[in-house]
């Protein structure tokens, strides 16, 4: 091969997307909150789905979590309602509030004790204050949210009132990409 026809050739295979690192690959802290998304999707919770997802400095995925009833207590059994206010004490009992764990103290669980010393918390909704309190227990250094939608409620601002105390950090995530397609069917 003439030296002319090499260097073509290699423009060529330069050219080639295949031959480069892929340009729109997803981002670490996008592919975290995907996860605790998709974990949402786990959810049997007809009007919130909440998912987390906890990653440890190596950027590894150590637990997700997502609303739901404490294991074998009966999604078909236990009430998905919500009582009205100033409900009666029968009423009470039949609020899911009363049974529902949440995601981030699901995702805090499924790590069956271990360490989570500095790790990060990706989360669909702001921490409450009773995951508030695992998280700051446990040693979460700090958490991503996509929604805050119930800032002004006082459990969350007293949320913020602890892990302002201790120097958790929190901050919003903005995806990088607005969505993230899976196709089962795709090759
Ligand atoms: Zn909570």
């Amino acid at each position: 091969m003439s030296e002319d026809a090499a260097q073509d050739l290699e423009a060529q295979t330069s050219k080639s997307p295949e031959n480069h690192k892929r340009k729109d690959y997803l981002h670490w802290d996008d592919y975290f909150m995907a996860t605790s998304l998709l974990s949402a999707k786990r959810s049997k919770d007809p009007v919130t789905q909440v998912g987390a997802c906890i990653v440890d400095s190596q950027n590894r995925i150590v637990a997700i979590g997502y609303n739901g009833f404490p294991r074998n207590c009966s999604d078909d059994v236990f009430p998905w309602s919500k009582a009205p206010k100033r409900s009666k004490k029968d009423d009470l009992l039949e609020d899911k509030k009363m049974y529902v764990v949440h995601a981030e103290a699901n995702a805090i669980l499924n790590t069956k004790g271990m360490s989570l010393s500095g790790t990060r918390l990706y989360t669909t909704l702001f921490p409450c204050n009773e995951c508030a309190k695992l998280i700051i227990q446990v040693g979460i250094s700090q958490v991503l949210y996509l929604s805050d939608k119930y800032a002004h409620k006082p459990k969350y601002l007293a949320s913020k009132r602890m892990l302002d105390a201790v120097g958790v950090e929190y901050k919003r995530h903005i995806p990088l990409k607005k969505t993230i397609t899976i196709d089962f069917e795709e090759d």
